[in-house]
Parts: C-alpha cells; sequence; structure tokens
C-alpha cells in the first residue's frame, strides 16, 4: 500500500511507529504459508455477502472498500474478489431463518458507503421483525473519524437500536477527532464497543493495550474483544503466541477492572468459528500445535506461532 492510497487524515497519522506497521507493506508478509479465507466463511455463505456461522447471527459484507487496509485484514482475500451483496437475497433468507436475531454489517468498511446507499440496507434490515439488534463493524473512527457527520448520526439514530463496533489498536489511535466523532455517536444513544486485534511489535504490552483500554472506558467505549491475529497469508510475523496473550491477560486482570477488560478470543481454522481462550479451552498441546474445544465443543487444531 502506497501511502498515496490513504485518504488525508491517516497520511498525516503514518509517522508514527504504531500505524507504520499496521498500514504499510513488510517484506516479511511474502515469506509464510497463512490461509486465504482463515475463517473458512466461503463454505458459509448464503447469498452474495451474507455469511450464516452461528445459530442466531449474521454478517453481511456490503463492501471491499476500507479507510486503513490493514496488513493483517483476514478478508485481505476479499480486497480484489468481493463479489458484492445481495440485499433481497439476505431479506429471503433472514425471513427464512426466523431465529437469526442480530445481524452485523461489515466489509471492507460500511461507512465507505455513502449515507444513503448505508440507509437503504439498515432500513431493509431493521423492517424485519425478527431483527432484533444490528451491529456495524468498523474502523472509521480510527482511519476517518470526520465522516461520521451529525447528518449520519441522525440517520443511525431513525433505526435504534444500532451498535458501532469499533476496531482500535493502539492508544495513539485516540484521536481529538476519534474522540469527538465516538462522543457524538454516544451522545445521540448509539453505544459503542471495541475489537482490538493482538498484534506482535505494536500493542503486544500489557502497559500499552491498559492504556488502550482505560482510556476507551474513559470515553464511554466498553472493551469488548481482544483478538489473536488471524492465520491469514502474510499474517505470521503479527501473530502473538497464546501464551503470551494470556499472560497479558493475566497482567491485565491485575491492574483494571472487569468493565476495562475486554475477552480475549481468535477464529479456529476450518470453519471452527471464535472461541474465547480460557485454560479449559485448551485440551491439548504439542509444540505450538494446540487442540481446542469450540462452543459446540468440537475439537479444532490450532497451529500457534
Ligand atoms: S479495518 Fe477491518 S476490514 Fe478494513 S482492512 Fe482493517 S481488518 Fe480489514
Amino acid at each position: 500500500m502506497k501511502i498515496s492510497n490513504f485518504n488525508v487524515y491517516l497520511t498525516g497519522l503514518i509517522h508514527k511507529k504504531s500505524f507504520k506497521k499496521q498500514f504499510i507493506f513488510a517484506k516479511s508478509e511474502l515469506k509464510d504459508n497463512g490461509l486465504k479465507d482463515p475463517l473458512n466463511e466461503e463454505i458459509f455463505k448464503k447469498a452474495s455477502g451474507l455469511i450464516h456461522r452461528y445459530n442466531d447471527r449474521v454478517v453481511l459484507t456490503v463492501t471491499n472498500k476500507c479507510f486503513a487496509y490493514c496488513r493483517f485484514c483476514f478478508r485481505k482475500n476479499n480486497w480484489q474478489e468481493f463479489d458484492g451483496f445481495d440485499l433481497e437475497a439476505t431479506l429471503s433468507y433472514l425471513k427464512a431463518n426466523k431465529q437469526i436475531r442480530e445481524i452485523l454489517i461489515s466489509g471492507g468498511d460500511p461507512f465507505t458507503l455513502a449515507d444513503r446507499g448505508l440507509e437503504k440496507i439498515i432500513a431493509t434490515l431493521r423492517g424485519l421483525e425478527t431483527i432484533e439488534i444490528i451491529r456495524i463493524g468498523t474502523r472509521v473512527l480510527t482511519s476517518n473519524p470526520k465522516r461520521i457527520s451529525i447528518d449520519t448520526v441522525k440517520m443511525i439514530k431513525r433505526y435504534t437500536p444500532i451498535w458501532i463496533a469499533a476496531h482500535i489498536n493502539h492508544p495513539d489511535e485516540i484521536t481529538k477527532e476519534f474522540e469527538l466523532a465516538s462522543g457524538l455517536l454516544i451522545d445521540n444513544g448509539i453505544p459503542i464497543v471495541s475489537q482490538t486485534v493482538l498484534l506482535k511489535g505494536i500493542n503486544d504490552d500489557h502497559r500499552v493495550l491498559k492504556e488502550l483500554f482505560c482510556r476507551l472506558v474513559k470515553l464511554r467505549i466498553k472493551p469488548y474483544y481482544l483478538f489473536g491475529c488471524d492465520q491469514a497469508k502474510g499474517n505470521e510475523h503479527f501473530r502473538v503466541p497464546i501464551q503470551k496473550a494470556l499472560d497479558i491477560m493475566s497482567k491485565l486482570r491485575g491492574k483494571i477492572s472487569g468493565l476495562c477488560m475486554p475477552v480475549y478470543a481468535f477464529d479456529l481454522p476450518n470453519g471452527g468459528g471464535k472461541v474465547v481462550i480460557e485454560s479449559q479451552n485448551i485440551l491439548e498441546r504439542k509444540k505450538n500445535v494446540y487442540r481446542i474445544k469450540n462452543f459446540e465443543g468440537g475439537e479444532f487444531e490450532y497451529r500457534d506461532v
């Protein structure tokens, strides 16, 4: 990714070490044998853009465009291969599967769409009685916060409850603009939770994470997930060993309140789904290969760094 490909906001911050490593290509990306589709989303596709992995919720990917293009994105295969989304087919599927009560609008970044396009999607989904919760997964607050205008907030507010799941990895990403945009959303009744990817050399330090999570809570944002970096192609140099992650979590637990604590989780390969990593989920370890129990009681092999 050339610096010139970033939006103005991100270009202004890219000189910082914590940003550079996340967004600028590194040669080490070429050296690993990571997976093209680490979550195996392809097998859970029910229509263009619609992924149904868990019983009561689905993901709808509405764009391959992003403000950030993180080098460790688990959907980086989508940057080139996205085949669009089908709102009509999504609607039919949701009507036929009434147990689905939650939908995550994702991408890419849904806020790369204009408000009118985003509203069409939200309004269509909100029209279904069975859909209780809409979530928007986004990096907009850290990579283009000025995109969140008063008009955007008013539009979202019309379809409440809508939750924002904000991707943020380092305290440096909490800027004045971040504070203004997140404050505008929260003041208007739009709650925000955070999702952080644990990244080697960027935030794999309990002091950095402590600062991040405490500052988020001060801004009324609940730290939700600390994710292990997915085994996507080119991600190996970002991955943090499970044991180190567990050590970081236990150091944090002794230092910050439960409100500031996210849960540590990652996605198992071969479609095993998301698993919260606690010692009882780890069945066996042989060198760097773990046998892990998922939420359905299935056993999956996970290759650590
Ligand atoms: S913000 Fe999310 S969708 Fe965009 S590149 Fe980063 S990980 Fe991928």
